[in-house]
C-alpha cells in the first residue's frame, strides 16, 4: 500500500551520488518524502511540522558516510530522530515502567474516550500487575455512565484474577473512588487501579469529573488510554486531557490493528508523557512496553 521511504529518498538521491556531505536543497528535497510518509502513518500536522524541521537542521552540512548511500544517510537521521521523539532507546530512554514508588495503595487512574479501551487496559494491567510484578491489585469502576460498565470490569476481574470493588449501585463515581481506597486499605492491596468514565467526546462534565477523582485518590499515575486508530481525532482527545488532570503516561490501544502508528508520535508530543504500553489485541495477556524502535521502523514504512 505504501511505498517504502528508503526506495523514495533512493529515487530523491540517485542523482546526487558522489557527493560528500547532504546541502540544503537535498535535504528540503527528501523532506518532502519524509513529510508524505508522516502523514501516511497519521501523524498530526503539527507534529510533523515540528519533527521536519528537527530534522532539516541535523541532516543539513551531515557528512555521508562511506558506508551508505545519502538515502539511507538520511533514513537514519530520520529513523534516530523519531526514535528519540518517541521517548528513546536503551541507556537514554525516558522511563516506561509503571511507578509503584508510593505507600500502598498505590493508585493509578484510567482516563480516556469511551470505547478507547480503558476497561480491556484495566484489566491488562491487573494481570499484568499480578504476574509480572508479583503485586497484589485491586479494581473499581468508577463508570456510572455506561450502564453495565461496573459489572463488564467485574467479569474481566475473575477472568485475570484479580479483585474488583463490589458494586452498590446508585453510588457516585468519588464517592466510589473513597469507598475503593478504603477497601485498597483493609485488604493491603498494593496497587489500586480505576477505570473512570468516558464520554463520546470530551465535556466540561468529564473533565471536572475526573480532577475530583484525581483531587480524592492522589493517583500516583494517571494514564490516558487512547485508540491509535483514531489518529488526528487522538491528537484533540490528548489537548483536552494534559492540563486537566496530571497526566503521567499514555497507552495505545489497537495497535495490532492497521495503524501506521502515528498517534504514538502526536500523543508523546502533545502530552509530552511517555508512551508506556501498547495494547496489541482483545485477549487480557495483549499488552505490551512500548518499543520507540519498533514503532518508528512502523512509522516509517
Ligand atoms: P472503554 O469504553 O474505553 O472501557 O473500552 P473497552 O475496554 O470496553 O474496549 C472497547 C473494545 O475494544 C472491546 O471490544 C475491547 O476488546 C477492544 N479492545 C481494547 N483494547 C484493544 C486492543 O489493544 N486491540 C484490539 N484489537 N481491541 C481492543
Amino acid at each position: 500500500m505504501f511505498d517504502n521511504l528508503s526506495d523514495r529518498l533512493g529515487n530523491v538521491f540517485d542523482k546526487l551520488k558522489g557527493r560528500g556531505s547532504l546541502s540544503e536543497a537535498d535535504v528540503r528535497e527528501a523532506m518532502r518524502e519524509v513529510r508524505i510518509a508522516l502523514l501516511e502513518a497519521d501523524v498530526a500536522l503539527p507534529v510533523v511540522r515540528r519533527f521536519i524541521d528537527a530534522v532539516t537542521e541535523k541532516a543539513i552540512g551531515s557528512e555521508v558516510l562511506k558506508s551508505v548511500t545519502p538515502g539511507q544517510q538520511v533514513v537514519k537521521i530520520v529513523n534516530d530522530e523519531l526514535v528519540e521523539m518517541l521517548g528513546g532507546d536503551g541507556e537514554d530512554a525516558e522511563p516506561r515502567e509503571l511507578n509503584l514508588n508510593a505507600k500502598p495503595p498505590v493508585v493509578i487512574m484510567m482516563v480516556g474516550l469511551q470505547g478507547s479501551g480503558k476497561t480491556t487496559t484495566t484489566a491488562k494491567l491487573g494481570k499484568l500487575l499480578r504476574e509480572k510484578h508479583g503485586k497484589k491489585a485491586m479494581m473499581a469502576s468508577l463508570d456510572v455512565n455506561r450502564p453495565a460498565a461496573q459489572e463488564q470490569l467485574k467479569v474481566l476481574g475473575e477472568q485475570v484474577d484479580v479483585a474488583t470493588l463490589p458494586i452498590v449501585a446508585g453510588q457516585q463515581p468519588v464517592d466510589i473512588a473513597r469507598r475503593a481506597m478504603e477497601s485498597a486499605k483493609l485488604q493491603a492491596a498494593d496497587v489500586l487501579l480505576l477505570d473512570t468514565a468516558g464520554r463520546l467526546h470530551v465535556d466540561e462534565a468529564l473533565m471536572a469529573e475526573m480532577k475530583a477523582i484525581a483531587s480524592v485518590s492522589t493517583p500516583v499515575e494517571v494514564l490516558l488510554v487512547v485508540d491509535s486508530l483514531t489518529g488526528q481525532d487522538a491528537v484533540n482527545v490528548a489537548q483536552s486531557f494534559t492540563g486537566e488532570v496530571p497526566l503521567t503516561g499514555v497507552v495505545l490501544t489497537r495497535m495490532d490493528g492497521d495503524a501506521r502508528g502515528g498517534a504514538a508520535l502526536s500523543m508523546r508530543y502533545v502530552t509530552g508523557k511517555p508512551v508506556k504500553f501498547a495494547g496489541t489485541g482483545e485477549k487480557l495477556d495483549a499488552i505490551e512496553a512500548f518499543d520507540p524502535k519498533r514503532v518508528a521502523s512502523r512509522i516509517l514504512g
